[in-house]
């Protein structure tokens, strides 16, 4: 799969877990507390140092969430468009798609979401001269995944940093393919030393199970009121259940250095091909 099957194919207790909760209740109205999703949630947090989770079903979806946060911050000050690179991939709902950098993707369904800007990966003065009071987020992943892995240089990424707090500009880091270790840390913005605001997940996290989550940072953690955004399947027992077992493996340091390891050597054999020219990625996104 892409991104998805972190623990590889059906792992014996990743399938255990999944099968164990199938078994006691495999769906609950989201009107209430669920213990697996609470746990899932605070979890996650560990793992990320976000504050709070909101799950759905996809990585769209997760982004759809992240958009609608960034719209709400801006709301009171007119600010509602967001910033997003040039080659980056965010989903395949219209609003995702609008935030997709990418032309190919949009043409045949146009009118897509208005209010997206797009800018290039590395130029930060760009970036900053887009940044005029209309704009409350800027989105981008840490690896372009579907753009062909091409990481973010780390100047980049803390400089922009930098620059959504001086302008009061969400950072929304979209972690749907790099996440979940597949980077060498729990979410690849933690290599790079930053600290977003808004932070998307899904494809690995239940380890082959449909899930996605939009996690916020401490200060947003009231932003979304009860009814303003939800989903009915979103936080599913059976779908947690699995996700348990993914993040506390993979969220594990020795688990993390494995796939650091493991990316390295890869890199250093390819590297050693006589046809082979470089090698781009993180950890074993390569
Ligand atoms: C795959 C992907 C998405 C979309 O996820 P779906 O689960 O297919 O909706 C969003 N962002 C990135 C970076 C992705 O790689």
């Amino acid at each position: 799969g892409i991104g998805v099957n972190a623990l590889g194919y059906c792992d014996p207790e990743w399938s255990a877990a999944v099968a164990e909760q199938a078994g006691k209740i495999q769906h609950m109205c989201n009107y209430y507390y669920c213990p697996e999703n609470t746990a899932l949630a605070q979890e996650l947090s560990q793992a990320s140092g976000m504050a709070k989770a909101f799950f759905c079903n996809s990585g769209a979806e997760a982004n759809e969430c992240a958009v609608k946060i960034a719209r709400k911050y801006g709301e009171k000050r007119g600010a509602y468009r967001i910033v997003t690179l040039e080659n980056s991939f965010h989903g395949r709902t219209l609003t995702t798609l609008a935030a997709t950098g990418q032309e190919g993707f949009h043409r045949e369904f146009l009118p897509l979401t208005e209010g997206f800007l797009y800018a290039q990966a590395g130029d930060l003065a760009g970036i900053q001269a887009l940044l005029d009071g209309s704009v409350c987020a800027v989105m981008l992943e840490m690896v372009q995944g579907e753009g062909g892995v091409i990481p973010m240089e780390e100047s980049f990424v803390k400089g922009l940093e930098k620059l959504c707090r001086e302008k009061d500009v969400l950072l929304l880091i979209d972690e749907v393919q790099t996440g979940i270790g597949r980077t060498g840390t729990f979410y690849a913005y933690q290599g790079y030393g930053v600290e977003p605001d808004v932070v998307t997940t899904a494809k690995g996290l239940a380890g082959g199970l449909p899930m996605g989550a939009c996690l916020v940072s401490k200060s947003l953690g009231d932003i979304l009121q009860p009814g303003e955004n939800g989903s009915t399947f979103g936080g599913n027992p059976v779908a947690c259940a699995g996700a348990r077992v993914v993040v506390d493996r993979v969220s594990d340091p020795a688990f993390l250095k494995s796939v650091t390891e493991k990316g390295a050597y890869l890199k250093a054999k390819l590297e050693a091909l006589p046809q082979v020219e470089y090698v781009r990625g993180k950890g074993l996104m390569l």
